[in-house]
């Protein structure tokens, strides 16, 4: 669909709006999202010192709250009594109990088993058991993000979304900026919708618009449109008036992501 003189003048104004918004939450850290991935201290300090929590962490997001499924790592661990990847690797009757039993750690008991096990053998055979071996520094975004995509659970969307939190989060040095691009998330999808910066609901479209509005380094809008789909662009009633964009956004409260609700199934921290 081609774009309008009016969609590139909100575009225009909003693309530094969200810039801007992303440059704060990156200067600022996790402070500035709630200093959070979870609800549970112990396990959301699971996920910052341990990298293969991280990653395992990375499996959970799908289908469920984002607390809920970065917690996993840590409440896995407790049920396993261990963290060991080989163990993980060689005892999957083990992991697949842990996940199931009640209350279940994930919606997906049948799915999510088979691969924290199988990141577990793939870590130890081609990583040497460390999780940062995948996301070396001065590695390159794209490079990291398909060794991301490997895994068994982790498609486009979960890879391009871990590596930007590697490097907003965690500071991980990873070249390339101007090849990162924002997850084709449905809270990021709402808000370039809605905001006037893509007109159409695909990865392709909303990809493009990110590298439009923020060539250099176009993930860096990722955790911003997704903290503002989250906070306060959400499908019903959206908090126009309260929002980051609020002063600049044309507000096309009408359109929306089709085929999902107000589930927050999407996985920031
Ligand atoms: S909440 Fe309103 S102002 Fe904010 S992005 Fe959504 S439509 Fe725009």
């Amino acid at each position: 669909m081609s774009r309008r003189p009016s969609d590139r003048a909100e575009a225009a104004s909003v693309a530094p709006a969200l810039r801007a918004y992303g440059d704060e939450l990156a200067a600022g850290g996790a402070a500035q999202v709630g200093g959070a991935f979870t609800d549970d201290a112990a396990a959301d300090a699971f996920i910052k010192s341990v990298p293969e929590a991280f990653l395992i962490g990375v499996l959970f997001t799908q289908g469920i709250p984002a607390e809920r499924a970065w917690a996993g790592p840590y409440r896995l661990a407790t049920r396993l009594g261990h963290f060991d990847l080989a163990r993980i690797a060689a005892e999957p009757e083990s992991v697949a109990r842990a996940v199931a039993a009640p209350p279940a750690l994930h919606r997906f008991v049948r799915t999510l088993p088979g691969w924290i096990v199988a990141a577990s053998r793939r870590l130890i055979d081609e990583y040497g058991g460390s999780a940062a071996s995948v996301w070396p520094t001065g590695g390159h975004v794209l490079e990291v993000t398909e060794r991301l995509r490997a895994f068994p659970g982790i498609g486009e969307k979960k890879a391009v979304m871990a590596a930007e939190i590697l490097v907003r989060h965690f500071g991980v040095a990873l070249e390339g900026a101007e090849c990162g691009s924002v997850a084709y998330d449905v809270q990021v999808r709402r808000v370039f919708l809605r905001s006037g910066l893509a007109e159409e609901d695909t990865p392709e479209a909303i990809r493009e618009a990110a590298r439009r509005a923020c060539p250099e380094a176009p993930g860096t809008l990722d955790l911003a449109a997704w903290l503002i789909g989250r906070r306060w662009c959400r499908p019903r009633r959206p908090e126009c008036g309260e929002c980051r964009l609020g002063d600049v956004c044309p507000r096309h409260v009408d359109r929306d992501v089709a085929g999902v609700g107000a589930r927050r199934t999407a996985s920031r921290p």
